[in-house]
């Protein structure tokens, strides 16, 4: 009986990934259209043939990922709990230890383990891929290491979260939820703060910007937006990767906007400049405090609806995952998997709201610098160093693409230029 059901799941991910190779690589259409054939949008125009081959295969590629690795965690923890794996982790570490936040901590460290081992080969194909195909530069040590970095942080965070969640569970079977999110709201806010001084210095070094000239033109930038000047920061990424990218990161007196070093190298400073003032958009807009407080409300609507499917399922298929009560700790890889599909299928919703974001602040930047020349000249350096898609599927677009893609962002600069 549980054989069969996980020979249906394993038969059912087998049936989506053929449809999805089947979509991304032979149904989507990601031509240019018409009417952009021949203009700043076009690549044709500032690739050549072999980097736009390149781009097109890479980006498939990368896109398949995409869709098969998160349904991929879902079939790992309904094997999990199916096949009983759960219930003989619950019960070894009850065997072996009396106090049950110990208990808990064993169990927390063997899922994530096996979790880490099951998908590490998916991410060393990745990676080599990315290799291939000239995107990272990071030698395999340093990858390496990144990985074992990832996962003692993600295993740090997840034991925090895991032993507050299950001891609600227990004290409040009916409301956990809501004291749960109550406690996110600290949390988050928490480790936003921290991420840019302690979490992201683990994996990179960060420093203020070397080159002096270049500092005094975005200081004169910030002055015009009202940001304290110590907010810029560079970021040593050559090492690993050939794509360029810049962000603002963190909350309150820790917030910064960051700067690849590969961007700094690979653009020109009006283009620089312009990136700045888009990154500055955000950080005027207080885009990350939106982004704090929509995430807030997704997790409300979020854990109720976990509460909910949770209970329902130990009620009517509490006897194939072998559960019997939210409360026990086997129950965790059920939970994973419920709160990751709600994510997956919220994302429509925040990738829009993101694009939105984005938008404004490329608005925002063509009206700083008013330098569309630059802004179009910056996309497309983005596009040839990321091997970006100019013209992604529909299916990506609505759950992938957190950013307008290349060509609605070139458009945008040419119309501006009207
Ligand atoms: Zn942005």
């Amino acid at each position: 009986m549980r054989r069969k059901w996980i020979l249906i799941i394993l038969g059912l991910f087998l049936i989506y990934a053929l449809a999805i190779y089947v979509y991304l690589f032979h149904g989507a259409n990601t031509a240019i259209p018409e009417s952009m054939r021949g203009t700043n949008a076009d690549p044709s125009t500032f690739m050549n043939k072999e980097l736009l081959e390149k781009s097109e295969t890479y980006s498939k590629i990368r896109n398949f990922f995409f869709f098969i690795s998160t349904p991929l965690e879902w079939l790992f923890y309904a094997v999990v709990l199916i096949s009983g794996l759960s219930k003989g982790l619950e019960k070894w570490g009850k065997q072996s230890w009396k106090r049950r936040s110990v208990q808990i901590s064993a169990y927390v460290f063997w899922l994530s383990l096996l979790l880490f081992i099951v998908f590490l080969p998916l991410s060393y194909i990745r990676y080599k891929i990315s290799l291939a195909y000239g995107i990272s530069s990071q030698v395999f040590s340093s990858w390496m290491k990144d990985n074992f970095i990832e996962f003692w942080v993600d295993l740090g965070m997840t034991l925090i979260v895991v032993l507050v969640l299950y001891w609600l569970i227990r004290k409040s079977p009916a409301r956990w939820w809501l004291y749960s999110w109550l406690l996110c709201i600290p949390f988050t806010i928490f480790v936003m703060f921290i991420q840019p001084v302690v979490i992201d210095p683990l994996y990179n070094d960060f420093y203020p910007l070397k080159d002096k000239v270049l500092e005094e033109q975005i200081l004169d930038l910030a002055a015009k937006a009202n940001i304290p000047a110590e907010h810029v920061y560079e970021v040593n990424m050559s090492e690993k990767t050939n794509s360029l990218n810049a962000y603002v990161t963190g909350v309150g007196s820790n917030s910064r906007i960051v700067l690849w070093d590969t961007t700094l190298n690979s653009l020109e400073d009006d283009e620089i400049l312009f990136i700045m003032a888009h990154e500055m958009a955000h950080y005027v807009e207080k885009h990350i405090y939106l982004g704090i407080a929509g995430y807030l409300v997704l997790m409300l609507v979020g854990l109720w609806l976990t509460d909910k499917w949770m209970k329902r399922a130990i009620r009517n298929r509490g006897e194939l995952y072998h559960l019997e009560s939210m409360s026990d700790i086997r129950s965790l890889p059920l939970f994973l998997l419920i709160t990751s599909i709600l994510l997956f299928a919220a994302s429509p919703v925040t990738n829009y709201v993101s694009r939105v974001q984005e938008t404004r602040a490329d608005t925002y930047a063509l009206n700083m610098t008013d330098n569309p020349e630059a802004a179009i000249s910056s996309f497309q350096k983005l596009s040839e160093k990321g091997l970006s898609q100019m013209n992604p599927p529909l299916l990506i677009k609505i759950f992938r693409n957190s950013h307008p893609t290349m060509l609605e962002r070139i458009e945008m600069a040419e119309k501006y230029k009207k």
